[in-house]
């Protein structure tokens, strides 16, 4: 299904339209894309303080690993072994 709004880019499927309405902690509509559901003015600050959130996590998750590398390279092994 193409976006409702632009009609150029597909719509969130229903998967990712689920992962992101948890990951940003509010319900997005599932006939937009990424795209146009990030420049909606409803959803524009939920997403971006998630992605600010989610960047910080992963600086801090390099910064740990840089500053203890066999911590980071043991929980990497752990995750191997499932
Ligand atoms: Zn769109």
């Amino acid at each position: 299904m193409t976006c409702i709004r632009c009609h150029k880019k597909p719509a969130l499927s229903d998967q990712r339209r689920a992962m992101l309405s948890r990951d940003v902690g509010c319900d997005v509509p599932g006939d937009l894309c990424y795209q146009c559901i990030v420049e909606d003015p409803a959803y524009h600050h939920a997403i971006i303080s998630w992605a600010v959130r989610k960047r910080e996590e992963t600086i801090q998750t390099l910064r740990n690993a840089i500053a203890r590398p066999l911590e980071a390279i043991d929980r990497w092994v752990d995750s191997l072994r499932g």
